[in-house]
């Protein structure tokens, strides 16, 4: 299962899994994993601060309703980050896929 989210450095919408086992083999809900865009300014050592939002959190509601011209010049993702179904709904919402 996976979960779909933001980055404020960069702008991708990406999906993560949700999940992950650990070495128990025991399922745990993995944390933020960060920004997966080896080009973001995030991956910078003292960037850590740039925030990445699970999009269906209230924080990230929040954040656009608040930062709507910010992600609408930021807003970008690709077949690499996200699953196919996904990348069609991006394509209705007028999200620019690269490659
Ligand atoms: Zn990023």
């Amino acid at each position: 299962m996976q979960r779909e989210y933001f980055c404020c450095g960069c702008g991708l919408f990406h999906w993560l899994d949700m999940y992950v086992k650990n070495e128990n083999c025991r399922v745990d809900r993995a944390e933020s994993q960060g920004c997966p865009n080896p080009k973001c300014k995030r991956q910078a050592p003292f960037q850590s601060d740039i925030q990445v939002f699970a999009v269906d959190t209230m924080s990230y509601a929040y954040f656009a309703e608040n930062h709507k011209d910010f992600i609408d010049k930021m807003k970008w993702s690709s077949q690499k980050y996200a699953p196919p179904k996904a990348i069609s709904i991006y394509k209705k919402q007028e999200i620019p896929i690269k490659d």
